[in-house]
């Protein structure tokens, strides 16, 4: 066994990506579904993955999110006497939608940086993470690492240069998100998206982007609840994730702010007011999904302002 000379356990939380209208730059972060991760700096050089609980991914260093995620933080470090140990306690189901992968690279990079007294940025931790996302996704996109490693919402907005802004997040907020346990495979939720889009559908899509930022920021609920449409992407994207017209119906009518889908899919999220009024929203998508016979998961949280938090 290595020698261990630090080691730290951290929290490593889901997010939800887009927020409808926000495709591939807004995304936020939850407090109640999240991996576990205890990583070590080690005398021994190298990355090694070293136990992984609770899913079945790659143990190979090079073909797991948080094994190339902290190699190009240590590439950045440049000091070849280091070595890390990552151990992975799994949660968040591969490919639900809810940033599974994010998860894993955020929290590696986090941890390392921790434990080597923060030497790199919040904005370097970005980068870094999101080369795990080009290996998990073949596209290096920021929009559930930024908010996994900053907390509460965030905005890529810019992606040559970086440039990850933390919004506002108010109090109120909380999230009701459903796991259909079906494959959608990411070719497919790739496939189905247009390539162009009308300059009314931009028009429309900006004008909801800038809402909704505006909205957080003066916390006014109804301007959140009116942004949070997605002329661009849902339509197309929708059709692949069964009742997914009848879950949105079932939280709007019981006071969501707005529904859409998460990330790639095929979890949908809902945005409520309350705790009370998320609650409810769970309890009319159970009763929507629970005649459908698949198995799914609901998860009810509020926004995690801190993003990634030390356990241990
Ligand atoms: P999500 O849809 O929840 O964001 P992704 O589809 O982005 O999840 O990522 C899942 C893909 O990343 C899977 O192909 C999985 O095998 C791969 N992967 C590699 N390492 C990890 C890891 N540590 N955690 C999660 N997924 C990983």
């Amino acid at each position: 066994m290595t020698d261990k000379m630090k080691s730290i356990k951290v929290f490593a939380p889901a997010t939800v990506a887009n927020l409808s209208c926000g495709f591939d730059v807004l995304g936020c972060c939850l407090d109640t579904v999240g991996d576990e991760m205890m990583i070590s700096i080690t005398p021994t050089p190298g990355i090694r993955i070293t136990k992984i609980e609770g899913a079945d991914l790659p143990l190979e260093t090079h073909k797991n999110v948080a094994g190339v995620a902290v190699e190009a933080l240590l590439d950045a470090y440049n000091n070849p006497t280091i070595g890390v140990d990552i151990e992975i306690y799994k949660k968040i189901k591969a490919g639900s939608g809810i940033g599974s992968s994010a998860a894993s690279s955020a929290g590696a990079v986090w941890a390392v940086n921790h434990l080597l007294g923060t030497p790199f940025s919040n904005q370097e931790l970005v980068a870094f993470a999101m080369e795990g996302e080009r290996l998990a996704s073949g596209n290096a996109h920021a929009d559930n690492v930024a908010p996994a490693l900053l907390g509460g919402f965030t905005l890529v907005r810019s992606y040559t240069p970086l440039d990850v802004i933390k919004l506002h997040t108010p109090q109120d907020l909380v999230m009701t998100v459903i796991h259909p346990q079906i494959e959608v495979k990411t070719s497919d939720s790739r496939s189905v998206i247009k390539e162009k889009v009308t300059l009314k559908e931009a028009i429309h899509q900006w004008g909801n982007v800038g809402g909704l930022i505006a909205g957080l920021y003066t916390e006014d609920y109804e301007l959140i609840g009116r942004s949070l449409e997605d002329v661009i992407i849902e339509p197309l994207r929708s059709i692949l994730i069964p009742e997914f017209e009848n879950v949105k119906k079932a939280a709007m009518s019981q006071g969501a702010l707005g529904c859409g889908i998460s990330g790639s899919g095929p979890s949908i999220f809902a945005l409520s007011k309350s705790m009370d009024t998320a609650t409810k929203v769970a309890t009319a998508i159970r009763e929507v999904y629970n005649s459908t016979g698949l198995d799914f998961d609901i998860h009810v949280s509020t926004i995690n302002n801190q993003g990634i938090k030390i356990i241990s």
